[in-house]
């Protein structure tokens, strides 16, 4: 990837900059919770609580972040026995509380990205674009590993009300770098997912650079045809 073919690199941040797939490759970042609804009496299953929760996700359409709150809300209201408001709101404090330590724990900085970043920072502007379910934690968590000076800024679905794919996120993420839509393809934007970063960065003309994570879990998509790919952060100079 040559550094005169772009002006400015936009990052996704999970499984990206920051890990949070665990030890199964699992990458929905909902740690014990299945766990913890089943042992409150909430589902027979975890298979079920996860059932729940995919179908409260797809809740709010056209493209709009659902909080984690408002997701388990709605998961924990769907179980069989029909909970009442009361015990669903104790729980879903119980369950944001469990989910707070697991994640805080499940988090790393991904292989070679401090020195990737470092690289990087002195030669190009960059910004991170990233899905999450509460506000401003992406901002945070890069932060908490040192990464956050290395941005310009850092847009989460969360705070900004859209998730990729939506193209709007992106958009926003164009205007806080001074771009306009026009100038998408001066930017390289740089990501491990094909739905969420790969295809809509393209759409928008956005130069892109397929992170594949293949090394790490064997369960990720290939890489798409035509699109330019690294599998560790030391090949991206
Ligand atoms: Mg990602």
């Amino acid at each position: 990837m040559k550094g005169e073919d772009f002006d400015w690199i936009f990052f996704d941040c999970f499984n990206t900059l920051i890990d949070d797939f665990d030890v199964h490759g699992d990458e929905s970042g909902l740690c014990s919770l299945p766990e913890l609804a089943v042992e409150l009496g909430f589902f027979q299953s975890n298979a079920d609580f996860v059932v729940a929760y995919a179908r409260a996700r797809e809740l709010r359409q056209e493209g709009k972040e659902i909080h984690l709150p408002e997701r388990l809300t709605h998961t924990l209201a769907s179980a069989a026995h029909r909970p009442g408001s009361a015990a669903i709101k104790e729980a879903v404090l119980l369950l944001q509380t469990r989910w707070e330590a697991d994640y805080h724990r499940l988090i790393r900085p991904t292989p070679g990205v401090t020195e990737m970043l470092a690289y990087w920072s002195s030669r190009k502007p960059a910004g991170v674009v990233s899905n999450f379910f509460l506000p401003q934690r992406p901002e945070r968590y890069l932060e908490r590993f040192g990464l956050r000076s290395h941005f310009r800024f850092v847009v989460d679905s969360a705070h900004f009300g859209f998730r990729k794919p939506d193209h709007r996120i992106f958009y926003h993420a164009l205007a806080q770098a001074g771009l306009s839509a026009a100038d998408a393809h001066r930017v390289l934007y740089v990501g491990d997912r094909n739905d969420l970063d790969v295809r809509p960065a393209r759409q928008l003309g956005m130069r892109v650079l397929h992170f594949n994570r293949h090394r790490s879990r064997q369960c990720v998509e290939p890489t798409l045809d035509g699109v330019a790919a690294i599998h560790d952060w030391a090949d991206f100079r």
